[in-house]
């Protein structure tokens, strides 16, 4: 499942260089993650380094992305076959 960053985000840039797959940008208003590149951070950390960094505690899974560990792992390494 990929993530999202909700409207409570503050604008501070602390997650845009942590991900590993460069999901993250500054959008209109917010900071946006692109759900075609998020992995959960999966095949690089065992965590999500975007919700760990977050202050604001803004990022939340996206329910409208349901995707298996596998299938998440398969998009990472196609990501990154690039
Ligand atoms: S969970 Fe990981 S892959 Fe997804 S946006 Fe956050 S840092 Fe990037
Ligand atoms: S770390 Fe959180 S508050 Fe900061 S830009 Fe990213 S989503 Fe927004």
């Amino acid at each position: 499942m990929a993530l999202k960053i909700t409207s409570d985000c503050t604008n501070c840039s602390a997650c845009e260089p942590e991900c590993p797959n460069n999901a993250i940008s500054q959008g209109d208003e917010i900071y946006v993650i692109d759900p075609s590149l998020c992995t959960e951070c999966i095949g690089a950390f065992d965590e999500s380094q975007c919700v760990a960094v977050c202050p604001a505690d803004c990022i939340v899974l996206d329910e409208k992305f349901k995707e298996t560990q596998e299938e998440l792992l398969n998009k990472y390494k196609k990501i990154h076959s690039k």
